[in-house]
This record gives structure tokens, sequence and C-alpha cells, in this order.
């Protein structure tokens, strides 16, 4: 029992302004999504990090999957795949994804069934731009889970197959999620507030 779990870092303190999701909260439903994700899969997984924001939700649903197949009779081996993939939308509509791998290791996707694992849904425009890229590759299937889709009317509509949480219009840090970089080292879910938007901003 770590009474340290409930506490912001002293250096965080005045950078965010709530707690949204408190990180056991966040450990419960990924153990519910790591249950769902096996139990509706058959055979190997190629599980696809998104980078760096995907990390800790990729980390834990793996290490819970891990443990799960191992009593359950179902036979589920995972390979571990790490993209990072950068967004180019000026406009909603003509953006355009860059992904980190190589064409060979696109190639590698060819009949595997894939397993997307993001932090956050916002607009949609990434997730949809990258799944028509991987699609070219003919994986047998791509299913993607989420940690969090926002609800926002700058949505286009994408929902992912496992969703953990629907947050509201706001712009959220930690779990690896980042405001330039900082917050990735914070176990809560949080609201960033104006102080840390400040002390954070790019220069
Ligand atoms: P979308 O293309 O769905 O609009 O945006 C997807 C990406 O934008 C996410 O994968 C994430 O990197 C970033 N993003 C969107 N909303 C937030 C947020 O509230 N907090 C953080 N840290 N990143 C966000
Ligand atoms: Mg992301
Ligand atoms: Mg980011």
């Amino acid at each position: 029992y770590h009474l340290d779990h409930f506490v912001i870092p002293t250096h965080y303190e005045k950078d965010v302004s709530s707690i949204l999701i408190p990180h056991g909260v966040i450990m419960d439903r990924v153990n519910k999504l790591a249950r769902l994700i096996v139990d509706e899969s058959n055979g190997p997984l190629v599980v696809c990090c998104i980078l760096k924001g995907g990390h800790q939700y990729f980390a834990d649903l793996v290490n819970v999957i891990k443990k799960l197949t191992k009593k359950s009779g179902n036979s589920v081996p995972l390979s571990l795949e790490f993209i990072r993939v950068k967004s180019y939308h000026n406009d909603q509509s003509t953006g355009d994804v860059k992904v980190s791998l190589t064409e060979d290791e696109c190639k590698e996707f060819k009949g595997k069934n894939l397993l997307i694992v993001e932090d956050i849904i916002d607009t949609g425009a990434t997730m949809v731009k990258l799944l028509e890229k991987l699609r070219q590759y003919e994986p047998a299937s791509i299913k993607v889970t989420s940690l969090l889709i926002k609800k926002t009317d700058r949505s286009n509509g994408y929902i992912p197959d496992y969703v953990g949480f629907a947050i509201p219009d706001a712009f959220v840090v930690g779990y690896a999620l980042d405001y330039n970089e900082y917050f990735r080292d914070l176990d809560h879910i949080c609201v960033i507030s104006e102080h840390g938007k400040e002390r954070y901003a790019n220069a």
C-alpha cells in the first residue's frame, strides 16, 4: 500500500489543475481491457506501441496480457513493435502521417494480426491516416486500443475497438502523455494548469 501513489510529485504540484484519472483507476481499467483483448484474440498478435505517449499503457497492457495467457486456455503469443508517428495536418482532411518503420519492417505485417496501442484519440485524424497506411501492407486484421478518447466536436467520428476512458475536451498529461516532453513522469492522468502551460511552454 503506497501512499506516494496518491501524490503529485512536488516538481509538478502547481502545474496540474486536477487529477482526472488516478493511477489505480487506470490500472483497473487496463486489467479489464487486457482481459477483453485476450478473450477476443486467437493466435499470435503483433502489439504495436505508438510512441512516445502510448508507451506506459503499452507496457502495462502487455504485462497483464502476459499474465492472463499464462493461466487461460487462450494461446496468444506476442511480438512487439514500436512506431513513432508524426502527423501533419494543416487542414483536417488532407493530413498525412509519417511512420518511423522502414518499408521492409512494414512488409512484415502481411498476414499478421495487429493490435495498435495508442494513448489518446482527439480528432481521430492521426489514427485514420495510420490505419490507411498499415492496410496497404495487408495484415490479416488490425484492431486499435486507445486508453483515452476525447469528447470533442472536432472528432472525425473514429472510435477504436477498445477504449479505456472517454474524457472531456481538455489537454491532459501524465501516464506517458506529455506537454512539450514534460509530465510523462507523472503516474496519474491530470489536466494541465495555466501555470504548467506557461512554465513548460516551448521557448
Ligand atoms: P488526433 O490526430 O486524434 O487529433 O491526435 C492524436 C495525437 O495528438 C495523440 O496521439 C496525442 O499525441 C496528441 N494529443 C491529443 N490530445 C492530447 C492531450 O490532451 N494531451 C496530450 N498530451 N496529447 C494529446
Ligand atoms: Mg499518441
Ligand atoms: Mg505529444
